[in-house]
């Protein structure tokens, strides 16, 4: 036992749904159960709302967004920005603690994603103050042509449970920032840090209606939440298949979504890489998060003259990694966030038997026995053609394959419908440039893990996602641009009829 078992042996207050300043249940008193990774047992009760709540808190924001949020100075609007960071700094290590107890995610790696919350609503508030600004033309000496970019109004913002708070604040935080209201619809395995940003956002005082939280399942709370009339922008991050029956089921009200969707991205490790770093990355980029990380590099591609010292070194890696108690710091791995995931993961894990792989995995401790763990697991013998390396898994477990050159190896890299993020390998400047540029991927990163800088653009192609978030790019989505056409001489006008 630790001290950091101890909001586990909590009763947790039941959740409540969060719809125009109040703490309220749903409308038709329906409730769904939150359970535990680590034991499978109830945590607490979780309010589901449906169409009739999303219709309340769509109301609210529209309302808020027409009236004293829109009217706010900026600098005012901006402090409210500023105060969420704030009280998210203040209470991080409580956040993080029940981050970790809904999610099974190690605290270790939750105290860093709680931190970078708080900065996501920092970084989007000077991103506002400093770099939301127009364009202006002279056309000769006859127009002033200028562009503002105007809030959008309610944002629906639906998000998934592998990283629930870091991920919701990165979409509520440039929400916010530009000027919109926002109603949030929480994955429904992670719903305790998605009360607890509606906690925050109440004490920050905010006025009533910015800021909506409607917890319940995808089908009725989500689906009603991307087909109301009053919301004109849904900002998505989830599955591949959710975005894309998302989008059908948006495109009668011309919704502007953004899609962050999932991925297979291949870590390529040249024979010229400095071995012991890439080892390092390749470790941490595929088990860090349960593995259930949207830009885990869930494929290693191997130069064949390392590849067996390299698959010695990842062996002892998946046998050292700490499986453990997520709410001890110590942990690096801890169990998957639900029975019904555990079960999808497991099942890859046999199909990849079949299909002809050699399973290698780590330890779970027989007292851990009741959580959803999955032990690190190496796919060895991996090809491009099975399904284990096709589909994403979300879980510890990497597909471990071989290349002989630079051609077959990017094709390879490519050969998937996914295309969110990679990661190569090699002392060889010219190389590292050439083969990340060839990745059909969103993100790359040379000679290095995911280390994200949110002043640049996030987000996926092909299957992984349409539009990017982060920087600039957020402000494509959230905000309206306008462009206005001022005549300032007496320019020639056709003369119909004259
Ligand atoms: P999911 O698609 O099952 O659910 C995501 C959210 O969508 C949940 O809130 C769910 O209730 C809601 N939803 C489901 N059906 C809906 C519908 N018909 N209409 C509206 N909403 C609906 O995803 P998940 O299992 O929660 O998350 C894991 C997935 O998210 C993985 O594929 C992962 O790669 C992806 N992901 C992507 C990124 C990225 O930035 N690209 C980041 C994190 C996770």
């Amino acid at each position: 036992m630790t001290q950091f078992q101890a909001p586990a042996q909590k009763k947790l207050k039941n959740i409540s749904l969060y719809i125009n300043g109040k703490f309220v249940d749903a409308e038709g008193k329906e409730t769904f159960e939150n359970l535990s990774p680590f034991t499978n047992e109830k945590i607490n009760v979780v309010a589901s709302g449906d169409s009739s709540d999303i219709d309340k808190a769509v109301a609210a924001a529209k309302k808020a967004f027409q009236g004293e949020w829109g009217q706010l100075k900026l600098d005012e609007r901006l402090n409210y920005v500023y105060k969420i960071g704030d009280l998210i700094e203040a209470h991080s290590e409580e956040i993080a603690m029940l981050e970790s107890y809904d999610t099974g995610l190690p605290i270790s790696q939750t105290r860093k994603m709680i931190a970078r919350s708080a900065k996501n609503f920092r970084f989007y508030a000077d991103m506002v103050k400093s770099h939301l600004y127009g364009e202006a033309y002279q056309v000769d000496d006859e127009f002033i042509n200028y562009s503002v970019r105007k809030p959008v109004g309610v944002a629906g913002l639906i998000t998934p449970w592998n990283a629930p708070f870091m991920l919701e604040t990165w979409k509520i935080a440039p929400a916010l920032a530009t000027g919109n209201t926002v109603v949030l619809k929480p994955a429904e395995w992670s719903p305790l840090s998605a009360n607890r940003i509606a906690e925050v956002i109440d004490k920050a005082g905010l006025p009533d209606g910015v800021f909506n939280v409607v917890h319940g399942y995808g089908e009725t709370a989500g689906a009603a939440l991307v087909k109301h009339p009053d919301v004109p922008l849904i900002s998505f991050t989830g599955e591949t298949t959710t975005g894309s029956e998302i989008m059908k089921n948006g495109a009668d009200a011309l919704k502007r979504f953004s899609m962050e969707l999932g991925g297979k991205s291949p870590i390529i490790i040249f024979d010229d890489a400095d071995m012991e770093r890439a080892l390092d990355a390749c470790t941490w980029g595929v088990f860090s998060f349960n593995g259930e990380r949207c830009t885990a590099n869930s494929r290693v591609y191997l130069h064949e003259d390392i590849a067996d010292k390299f698959i010695e070194q990842l062996k002892q890696r998946v046998d050292n990694i700490r499986v453990g108690d997520p709410m001890e710091p110590n942990t690096q791995v801890g169990p998957l966030v639900h029975r019904d995931h555990y079960d999808n993961v497991k099942g890859y894990i046999e199909l990849a038997e079949k299909e002809g792989c050699e399973v290698y995995s780590g330890h779970v401790p027989e007292a851990f026995n009741k959580g959803n763990y999955v032990a690190p697991t190496l796919l060895l013998n991996a090809d491009n053609r099975m399904r284990v390396v096709q589909e994403e898994i979300f879980g510890p477990v990497i597909a471990v394959m071989t290349f002989k050159d630079e051609d077959e190896v990017i094709e390879l890299a490519n050969d998937v419908r996914y295309g969110l993020a990679g990661y190569v390998w090699t002392k060889d400047i010219k190389r590292g440039h050439r083969v990340a540029q060839a990745i059909d991927a969103g993100m790359l990163w040379v000679n290095s893990q995911n280390v994200r800088d949110l002043r640049t653009p996030f987000g996926g192609s092909k299957h992984s996602g349409i539009g990017r978030e982060g920087g600039f790019y957020a402000f494509e989505f959230y905000t309206e641009t306008q462009i206005i056409h001022v005549s300032v001489k007496d320019h020639h006008i056709p003369q119909f009829g004259k």
